[in-house]
């Protein structure tokens, strides 16, 4: 399920038919028409259809991002960088959603974007064993309660 295809090995600029894709990515025929049916766009106009390499490789692409990536014990997801982080200083807060779950935050070591982690509470231990976390006030209001209006 969690296939990974070597987008590298296609070229841009090639047309290939389905066989030929299936072939070079180590895919199932049925694999490259189920694509077309998630919008792999490919050329009708010819027999065998072809498909254009570069939109292959746009809609692999596509498709990997989309795959969630699990994130490793003590990394939190930067939206920035697109992947898992251990957060700047080992230190992350957690904000409780009310219903027992809600985020890990902390700051990407990289870029100083804030990452994220849902999670539940009880669940800290196995997903953050290493870092500094700080349970905040929970989430459900940006006044600052007492602050006068
Ligand atoms: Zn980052």
């Amino acid at each position: 399920m969690a296939k990974r295809y070597n987008t590298r090995a296609i070229k841009k600029h090639r047309n290939y038919t389905a066989d030929e894709l299936a072939e070079l990515l180590n895919a199932h025929p049925q694999t490259i028409r189920g694509w077309v049916d998630k919008g792999l766009p490919c050329l009708k106009s010819s027999t065998p259809h072809l498909f254009t390499g570069a939109h292959v490789q746009a809609f692999l692409t596509a498709q990997s991002i989309r795959k969630k990536k699990p994130l490793a014990p003590d990394e939190l997801y930067c939206l920035c960088c697109k992947t898992g982080k251990t957060p700047a200083g080992l230190m992350a807060d957690f904000i409780p959603d009310g219903a027992g779950g809600g985020r890990l935050i902390g700051l990407c070591p990289d870029c100083e974007s804030v990452c994220n982690r849902f999670t539940r509470e009880e669940k800290i231990p196995l997903v953050a064993p290493n870092l500094a976390v700080q349970r905040q006030a929970k989430e459900t209001s940006l006044e600052e309660p007492g602050e006068a209006a």
